[in-house]
């Protein structure tokens, strides 16, 4: 509660809360449902409930302005970077607007002409998309979110763009584009070329003529070693994208929002919202049981939670407006994976939560789509509707329903495990978003499931509380530690297979991070994005342990 009480309750001047948790969710919910024109109290109290008991919270934007005046809601956006000065401080001021709101933006800087082409208004040589990213990232770093939070980038280069060499080391420095996630926007040609060494060519978005020709293995070389040693660039997958882009006839979709759950066309947004699987475990059932009419539930209100945050939304750019009520684009995910898996006894790192989570997400999408076909009955399919693919059989009231996001606040005030991913240990420091407060986190699963199997006394949370891990603890049988492995424990190919099972069933995309121990090498980062892309995933990040210098969640023990 520590982080609604800093972040999320509203203040008066002095900085005190003026309101609880419970009258936050219920501010929230009657603002949410202040759009249904019938049994208006009925889905205020349900939208409460849900988010009362920790079952579904929507994105941080819409916890934080919900019921506030001018209450901007959504979390991610696409902005457009065209190649004129004029449209790249255009977009730097909308980009501003919406960091300050809460949201996030993503935008693909491949329209920009390249480095020391010619401008024809001036007769001098132009700066390329590496150093107007620069910019933003600077004006990012000067609008904090009131306080609350920093605003997240994604930026993406194509890997056609002859900047693209100096793009992928854009961060090697270490000090450069902090305020950005940075990918290579990947196509399957580039793909095919790199693992056959052929030559790669490079156009320039101004004239579309090719500018050189490179060794495309030389470039992914350099890529992964860059993803190697600091993260950074991700990929994301611009064919497999559009291969799934519902609303094709509206273009070719070019970028992601920052984390990389949503595929976006410029100027769209999106509300997100997740669901507890935490909540879902059977009363009183064998730990193989899981409660699907309760998920069933949860999972029809949290789609018309999503779909009334669009018609309740204050925007703040009128084309995102005309975007968000065309397409009607929402992304219901889930958080407490991991969680689940304990509580049913099942290892991460196993074939059985594999196959589970595509059982699981198949239920959710399935789900989604009848919620999402019945409010369309009510209130009408999305104005796009007979542009997509959904058109003439599938009545539906959004374009898209599922996203994965990474939860990284909402989990933790639900107290859940983040989004699909791993515990990433047993035991953490965690620092505030600001850098202001150190705690040491025991993880509750991880006491109230060894309490239960006969395995909890002090000595044991001693020693995981020294070592974020129960690998060592000699009393505890194998069984039970392959339930408690953490995220560096797990092997990458694990990593891989849950964000491609969850994928499987998710019309946007899936944000996850594949953590890596310090020991993993720069081949072992080439195998997995190659697999990424052989996976059909639509984008992957990686973190390998201790490559970065402020990092968020750090393991106690390894500070
Ligand atoms: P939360 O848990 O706060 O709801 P997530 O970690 O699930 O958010 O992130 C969802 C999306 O919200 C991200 O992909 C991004 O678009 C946006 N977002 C996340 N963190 C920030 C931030 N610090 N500033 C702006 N937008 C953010």
């Amino acid at each position: 509660m520590l982080l609604l009480e800093e972040r999320y309750l509203q203040k008066n001047g002095q900085g005190a809360s003026i309101e609880t948790p419970d009258q936050l969710f219920r501010r929230v919910a009657r603002h949410i449902s202040s759009v249904e024109n019938k049994k208006k109290d009925h889905w205020e109290n349900c939208f409460y409930n849900l988010m009362a008991k920790m079952e579904f919270l929507p994105n941080s934007p819409t916890l934080m302005n919900a019921g506030l005046p001018k209450g901007q809601l959504s979390a991610c956006f696409v902005l457009p970077i065209n190649d004129s000065l004029d449209d790249i401080f255009t977009t730097l001021k909308n980009a501003a607007l919406v960091h300050q709101s809460g949201g996030g933006t993503g935008y693909n800087f491949s329209r920009i002409r390249p480095k020391n082409d010619t401008i024809s208004t001036s007769g001098g040589k132009s700066s390329g998309p590496i150093a107007f990213m620069k910019v933003y990232d600077a004006a990012t770093e000067h609008v904090k979110q009131g306080g609350k939070r920093r605003g997240a980038n994604m930026g993406i280069l194509n890997v056609d763009h002859p900047d693209i060499a100096q793009f992928v080391i854009a961060k090697l420095d270490g000090n450069s584009l902090q305020n950005f996630n940075i990918s290579v926007g990947i196509t399957d040609h580039f793909m095919k070329a790199m693992i056959n060494t052929e030559k790669w060519e490079l156009i320039n978005p101004r004239t579309g003529q090719s500018e050189r020709t490179i060794e495309a293995k030389e470039l992914w070389d350099s890529l992964i070693h860059a993803a190697w040693k600091t993260g950074d660039p991700g990929l994301i997958f611009l064919d497999t994208i559009n291969a799934h882009n519902p609303l094709f006839r509206q273009g070719r979709i070019q970028s992601t929002n920052p984390c990389g759950e949503v595929p976006l066309f410029d100027y769209e947004s999106c509300n997100l919202g997740s669901i507890n699987l935490a909540k879902i475990v059977g009363l009183g059932s064998k730990p193989s049981n899981i409660n699907w009419d309760k998920l069933k539930l949860l999972v029809q209100m949290g789609i018309r939670f999503l779909d009334n945050v669009i018609q309740c939304n204050h925007y703040l750019l009128p084309e995102v407006a005309e975007m968000a009520l065309k397409n009607r684009k929402i992304g219901l995910g889930v958080m407490g994976w991991a969680e689940l898996l304990i509580q049913l006894e099942i290892p991460y790192a196993s074939k059985e939560a594999v196959q589970l989570a595509e059982k699981l997400m198949r239920f959710i999408q399935e789900t989604s789509f009848n919620a999402s076909c019945n409010i369309a009955k009510e209130k009408g399919c999305y104005p796009a509707w007979e542009e997509s693919i959904h058109y003439p059989n599938l009545h539906l009231r959004n374009a898209t329903c599922n996203s994965i996001a990474p939860t990284g606040s909402i989990s933790i005030i639900a107290n859940t495990s983040y989004s699909i991913e791993p515990l990433y240990a047993l035991a953490f420091k965690r620092t505030g978003v600001l850098g202001t407060k150190t705690q040491q986190v025991l993880h509750p699963i991880v006491k109230d499931k060894l309490t239960q199997l006969g395995h909890w006394n002090n000595a044991i949370q001693d020693q995981i509380l020294e070592t974020g891990s129960i690998r060592e603890v000699e009393s505890i049988p194998d069984h039970i530690k392959k339930l408690f492995e953490t995220s560096l424990e797990i092997p990458w190919k694990y990593h891989l297979e849950h964000q491609r099972a969850f994928q499987k069933y998710t019309d946007n995309a899936v944000s996850k991070t594949i953590n890596l121990p310090s020991s993993t090498s720069a081949s072992d980062i080439s195998e997995i994005y190659r697999t990424a892309w052989e996976f059909g995933l639509k984008g992957i990040t990686i973190y390998r342990d201790g490559s970065k210098a402020n990092q968020v969640l750090q393991k106690c023990g390894a500070i």
